[in-house]
């Protein structure tokens, strides 16, 4: 969903904002970036191959205007392997650098529910060859996301079920206290790296059940506390 903006200054017509819609709100959250934080849970970890103690941890991006909330996900060209993976989202309100842990969650506005739409062939040629990975994950509605809810609504979820089901068969479960990096920890991070601003979206690793989609499909998730999302793949 793009919020419209004033066309006269432009040389040509910009984009609309990226944003994201508010639980019980006629007001958007505008998205500035979107961070996504890579093998955060320990056995999605062990699935892809590697050692699941504790490295730090580590990012790609997906660009804002990926994100997609109309319920479905357009199966995309170029792949034949395209995966889910069901995340909870980490609304920044608040920007910074340097972000101790002990303050990160002042930063935080709200979470969401979103799913990480990967195109698994291509990244795994991408990871192969050393090259970057936009092509597997930061592709055309590859984010597909759920409505935000604030935190002064429902506090900060630090433990609670992370799920997906598709067709009705539960595909991925897993519990936000398993995450290796938990969402202070992630903040702080990601702050020593990249300014955060208002806007940005983290989508905070997805647990164990990965796999691929086809056309048809209807993938139903939530994270316990946050919210659902249903998404069909057309
Ligand atoms: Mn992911």
């Amino acid at each position: 969903m793009n919020a419209p903006i004033d066309t006269s200054t432009y040389v040509i017509t910009p984009p609309g904002i990226p944003t994201l819609p508010v639980e019980g709100s006629d007001k958007l959250f505008p998205i500035h970036r979107i961070y996504c934080v890579g093998r955060n849970y320990a056995e999605h970890a062990i699935e892809m191959g590697h050692d699941p103690n504790k490295e730090p941890p580590f990012f790609f991006q997906k660009n804002p205007d990926n994100v997609i909330t109309d319920g479905t996900f357009p199966y995309p060209d170029k792949s034949s392997d395209v995966h889910y993976e069901l995340e909870m989202l980490v609304a920044i309100g608040k920007g910074g650098v340097n972000i101790p842990v002990e303050s990160a969650l002042d930063h935080v506005w709200g979470y969401g529910v979103g799913l990480d739409m990967t195109r698994r062939d291509l990244q795994g040629e991408a990871k192969k060859l050393g090259r970057p990975w936009e092509v597997g994950k930061a592709f055309e509605a590859s984010a597909p996301c759920s409505a935000l809810v604030p935190a002064s609504a429902i506090g900060h979820p630090a433990a609670g079920k992370v799920w997906l089901n598709v067709n009705g068969t539960q595909r991925q479960v897993g519990d936000l206290n398993q995450m290796i990096w938990k969402v202070p920890e992630m903040i702080s991070y990601l702050s020593g790296l990249f300014e955060l601003r208002p806007g940005d979206v983290i989508m905070s690793g997805t647990p164990a059940g990965v796999g691929a989609i086809v056309r048809g499909d209807v993938m139903e998730g939530g994270v316990d506390g946050v919210g659902t999302l249903t998404v069909k793949v057309v």
